[in-house]
């Protein structure tokens, strides 16, 4: 038997994203919209059928928590009067009633969920139609159905309360939930496979939540949703969850579903798992990754699980929801065909799960793929592309780690060097992209435009964003980034060991996508990135022009990495790379350099124990690419979170000579981590926030530097806005800019 936990919405050519921004700017109508999502599951399930159940209820519109959600009424306050999709995109997007609900990360992926709002006030009330109509749209369709659901516990472990009692929101939640269920089983005798990812964490997922999440309610809740005639499978994905594994068996459900790829340590409870009736969903095909499964050594994984658990009581399963892999690999006409034959999306692991199945129980049929598949793997696995012995060699004889003068020192070299007056004032990096840069870069890119006339106009660019911040007066200046559509593809196609797709999106939320390069082989920079337009730019000027990075594990946190070598050696092949780059950029003579770290935070592991591995390497992933910096070499970076409390040492341990952090939405509290740890380095805390339109005035940045000021001493602080400004306006960024270095002059002669 096989088994997936959900296949990507967004159709093989987005046609769900393109469906809902017609649908968002009054293009289109409901009717129309719903049509496209109809069609789009049909064709979803039609790639399925191959194994028992088509997924149902993995589709949805924005979000499926946002989904679970609205199917309990729990909906915020301020919507509380819209209903329909009025009232569904109004919490994922916003509406003149009031703000969105927030978004954040699901568990360690670059999927994004709404977050749901819980308080006392709420009127949750159970409404299954959406599921029971897809339900039986699937079975018109001669298919046979299993209904994906989020768990009562991870949707309630990942909502916010906003008001009142944890405890009592949760039993009130919890009825509605169980009426949800009553609902559904009105089709008869279904299948339902909750997710329950919040599992991974263990049982200490939060403080305060261990009345909710203990033994007792755990089995209360599953058993009660098992006797009401249903199949119930959990399912735990991106980890191990040995803990929660070992109560869910004292309940009456069906199966368990485990992630054998993320979580290896889920075998430890193959034997208690044996001694159950329960059947084991293993997931043992990476449904995140998109390279081919090495169908040996899953055969080998699966006989492993064998050796406990009879091939009956085995269902051969995706680790996690496809939803985080591209639709298909046809059609990439782009990309090498050597590499890729190596790669494997959303419909190629599907047919995957099928041969393995097959070899699985013995069946001849299916010896054949198995050879072609071996041979595949090998021709990866010697492939020149991916063992560069050069690379290979350089990486073992590499020495220089870290920088080999202590900050301290560096800052009065470098104080002297840069003569910067105090509190001095810069950006991240990014000036507007506007529709006409776009339109630039694209020609250029199809060949509209020859060489030239795309270098003039990104000059012409770069002059005018030098030229506005001369003309305001900031102290250390920006190219402005022009030539970059993105911060990690823009050097990813410079360097070697990495491919574009053509085609290859995932959803991020709601109809936004992203396209992640693929690291296929030994990364190595081949020429140098960015000397040319940041020489340039400081041709311009006689102030400091800041050379500006991406990190290597930003890097490589926001591509899909090679399978085939553990993470940090890829990482520290970037790390070599950029370190080549630093290189080259000082010896041209930029003073400042910036290794933007915006990723840094989302690498870090789910399970605690697991933290401090991470933390070593990719801090030695920077230090390695810093490390050649001379003393008087200016190193900044960036990070675009808020929440440093729990990484405030590694932060430090990282040694950039100055850090510019988003604090704006924040307030100061972030800063007073810096001030209790005795942070020495110099931090430039985002003092207005560009992720809205607003433009501040120079009254509120004053206030704002005032309060910073009362946290930090002025000389460790520096004046920026929170992030690059590449999603605002001219008109927006003009004047917001101008009031931030009016009220930093205002404060130096106070
Ligand atoms: N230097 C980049 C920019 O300004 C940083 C982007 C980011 O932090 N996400 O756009
Ligand atoms: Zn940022």
């Amino acid at each position: 038997m096989s088994n997936i936990l959900g296949f990507p919405r967004i159709g093989k050519n987005r046609e769900l994203k393109k469906a809902l921004e017609s649908f968002w700017s009054g293009k289109s109508n409901e009717e129309e919209l719903q049509q496209v999502a109809k069609d789009l599951r049909a064709k979803h399930w039609e790639l399925q059928k191959e194994l028992d159940f088509v997924c149902v209820n993995d589709f949805s519109l924005y979000d499926n928590v946002l989904d679970l959600a609205y199917a309990l009424n729990a909906k915020p306050k301020r919507f509380k009067d819209l209903s329909g999709l009025e009232g569904y995109f109004a919490m994922a997007r916003g509406h003149n009633v009031g703000v969105a609900c927030e978004m954040t990360k699901w568990f360690n992926t670059n999927y994004h969920y709404v977050v749901p709002e819980l308080s006392d006030e709420d009127n949750y009330k159970a409404n299954a139609n959406k599921i029971i109509k897809q339900y039986q749209e699937a079975l018109s369709l001669g298919y046979k159905p299993k209904i994906q659901l989020i768990g009562l516990f991870t949707f309630f472990a990942l909502s916010k309360i906003t008001q009142g009692e944890t405890k009592a929101i949760f039993d009130k939640l919890k009825k509605t939930y169980l009426e949800l269920i009553e609902q559904i089983t009105t089709l008869g005798e279904v299948m339902i496979e909750f997710s329950e990812p919040i599992f991974v964490k263990g049982l200490n997922v939060a403080n305060n939540l261990e009345s909710i999440y203990n033994n007792q309610m755990i089995e209360c809740v599953y058993n009660e949703i098992s006797q009401k005639g249903i199949k119930v499978i959990v399912s735990t994905f991106f980890e191990h969850s040995c803990e929660l594994t070992e109560i869910l068996l004292k309940t009456n459900i069906y199966g368990i579903g485990l992630d054998f790829v993320y979580g290896e340590k889920n075998k430890q409870s193959l034997e208690a798992l044996a001694k159950s009736d329960k059947v084991l969903y293993a997931g043992v095909i990476d449904g995140r990754n998109i390279w081919i499964t090495d169908l040996e050594s899953k055969l080998a994984l699966l006989d492993s699980i064998n050796a406990f658990i009879p091939k009956e009581r085995i269902v051969i399963s995706s680790s996690c929801s496809l939803l985080h892999l591209p639709f298909s690999k046809e059609g990439e006409d782009n990309i090498e065909s050597e590499i890729l034959s190596w790669l494997s999306f959303a419909k190629e692991k599907i047919a995957e799960l099928k041969t393995l199945e097959l070899v699985f129980k013995g069946e001849k049929a299916a010896k054949q793929s198995l050879e072609e598949n071996a041979k595949t793997i090998l021709s990866r696995k010697n492939s020149l592309k991916t063992n560069n012995q050069k690379i290979r060699n350089r990486i073992q004889q590499n020495t220089l780690k870290q920088r080999n003068m202590n900050f301290k020192e560096r800052l009065e070299l470098q104080k002297n060097a840069l003569n910067l007056p105090i509190l001095p004032t810069t950006t991240i990096g990014s000036f507007p992209q506007t529709p006409e840069l776009r339109a630039l870069r694209l020609d250029y890119k199809k060949g509209n435009i020859d060489k030239a006339t795309y270098e003039k106009g990104i000059k012409e660019y770069i002059k005018d964003c030098v030229a506005f911040q001369e003309s305001i007066g900031i102290d250390v200046l920006v190219h402005g980034e022009p030539e970059r559509n993105d911060m990690v593809e823009y050097f990813g196609e410079q360097l070697e060991g990495f491919v574009f797709s053509s085609n290859a999106w995932v959803q991020s939320y709601g109809s936004r996508c992203v396209k992640p390069p693929i690291i296929y082989g030994d990364v190595e920079r081949k020429n140098p990135m960015t000397i040319e337009w940041i020489t340039f730019a400081q041709s311009l000027t006689k102030k400091v022009m800041k050379g500006m990075l991406t990190g290597p594990v930003t890097i490589l946190n926001w591509s899909f990495v090679r399978d085939d070598l553990p993470r940090h050696l890829v990482c520290e092949q970037i790390s070599l790379a950029i370190a080549d780059e630093i290189d080259d950029l000082q010896k041209a003579g930029i003073s400042i350099i910036q290794v933007d770290e915006a990723a840094f935070k989302e690498g870090y592991p789910l399970r605690k124990e697991n933290i401090k591995e991470y933390e070593k390497w990719a801090l030695e992933c920077f230090k390695t690419s810093t490390a050649i910096a001379s003393p008087q070499t200016q190193i900044h970076t960036h990070m675009c979170y808020s929440e440093f409390n729990d990484i405030i040492k590694t932060i430090e341990a990282l040694d950039a000579d100055v850090i510019s952090i988003e604090t704006a939405r924040s307030g100061n509290e972030l800063l007073k981590v810096f001030k209790e740890v005795g942070y020495t380095h110099e931090v430039g805390p985002g003092v207005y926030d560009i992720h809205s339109p607003r433009i501040p005035n120079t009254e509120e940045i004053k206030k704002q530097i005032q309060a910073l000021l009362e946290v930090l001493p002025k000389e460790q602080l520096w004046i920026n806005p929170d992030c690059g400004l590449k999603t605002r306006k001219w008109e927006e960024v003009k004047p917001s800019l101008k009031n931030m270095v009016e009220a930093v002059k205002v404060i130096r002669s106070s």
